[in-house]
């Protein structure tokens, strides 16, 4: 079973190896909205496998696996040159996040790679926000941090992704430069459910805000938990209720000449044929 499990991880290394030259990977954005004004605020790349017989992979498949290998370096350097190149079609002043793997944070020709894209391309670096998860923090926290602040200085702002599900201590709040909170979709899930979880969510919103951050709710699903995130007071929401992972072409033919709402016309990929009359009420 080793020896199997072995060989196809193998295999599938030689695969993604092959994909970063053949055209198979493709980021998919997924819309973020301001909670408040309902403005769009910008968009998360998510990476892509078209995988010539397994079909789609998910980056939940693949991405530790990349990783594991160090292939991560060549995956995160061809996204940021993806991304860079697509946002020409994406006006400013909207935004896109980009997730960050712990050992992509290790070495300085991370700063490289994004300089060369920015410069080739054209895009100014405030446009980009960069992911990191709490494993980043933990990782080799002096290198991590030099390179956060670099991005940091370009113009780029930093967000911790799934927020309240690692092990780091609150100290690193402080000790990284962070500008905001995402707040893991197990919280809100069971917002709507369990008081011990709005509780939890509403408490995050307020030590962002002591902290001078903000916060994004992930992974909103129902009218219910977008109400109840609103209430809490979460600057950005994020989730299928509102917008599904698409691809470049679905974002350029939906952003309408305002960049903003409404939201149905981003949630209608949901249930394709469906002209999405429910609507997703920001204003009171
Ligand atoms: P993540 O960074 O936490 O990304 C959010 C994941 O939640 C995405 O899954 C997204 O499609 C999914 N999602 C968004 N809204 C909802 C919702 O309302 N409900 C549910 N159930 N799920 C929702 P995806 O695209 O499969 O990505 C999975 C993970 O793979 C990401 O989690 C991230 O950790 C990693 N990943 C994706 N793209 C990249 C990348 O370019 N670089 C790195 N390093 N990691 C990536
Ligand atoms: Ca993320
Ligand atoms: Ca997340």
């Amino acid at each position: 079973e080793m020896e199997d499990c072995l060989r196809s991880r193998l295999a599938i290394e030689a695969d993604l190896k092959r994909a970063l030259v053949t055209e198979q990977l493709e980021a998919f954005y997924q819309p973020i909205f301001n909670t408040v004004t309902g403005h769009l605020w910008g968009f998360e790349a998510l990476i892509r496998w078209h995988h010539p017989t397994l079909g789609l992979v998910s980056p939940i498949e693949f991405v530790p696996l990349a990783e594991e290998t160090g292939l991560i370096k060549s995956v995160g350097a061809w996204l940021v040159r993806r991304v860079c190149a697509d946002m020409a079609q994406i006006p400013s002043p909207l935004k896109i996040a980009v997730n960050l793997s712990p050992r992509q944070l290790e070495d300085d020709e991370l700063i490289e790679d994004i300089t060369e894209a920015l410069n080739s391309s054209g895009m100014d670096a405030g446009r980009f926000e960069f992911e990191i998860t709490e494993s980043t923090l933990l990782n080799n926290n002096t290198r991590s941090r030099f390179i956060l602040l670099a991005l940091r200085r370009m113009g780029a702002t930093i967000a911790l992704d799934d927020f309240g599900t690692g092990y780091s201590p609150l100290t690193y709040l402080t000790r990284f430069p962070l500008d905001k909170l995402k707040i893991d979709r197990s919280f809100i899930s069971q917002m709507a459910t369990r008081q011990d979880a709005a509780a939890i969510v509403r408490t995050i919103v307020q030590l962002a805000h002591q902290l001078h951050m903000t916060t994004t709710a992930e992974g909103v699903e129902t009218e219910e938990q977008l109400q109840l995130i609103r209430k809490a007071g979460c600057t950005n929401v994020q989730g299928y209720l509102l917008g599904q992972p698409m691809a470049l072409g679905d974002v350029v033919n939906r952003i309408g000449p305002e960049h903003i709402l409404p939201a149905t016309s981003w949630s209608a990929t949901r249930s394709s044929g469906n002209d999405a009359t429910s609507s997703h009420e920001f204003a009171d």
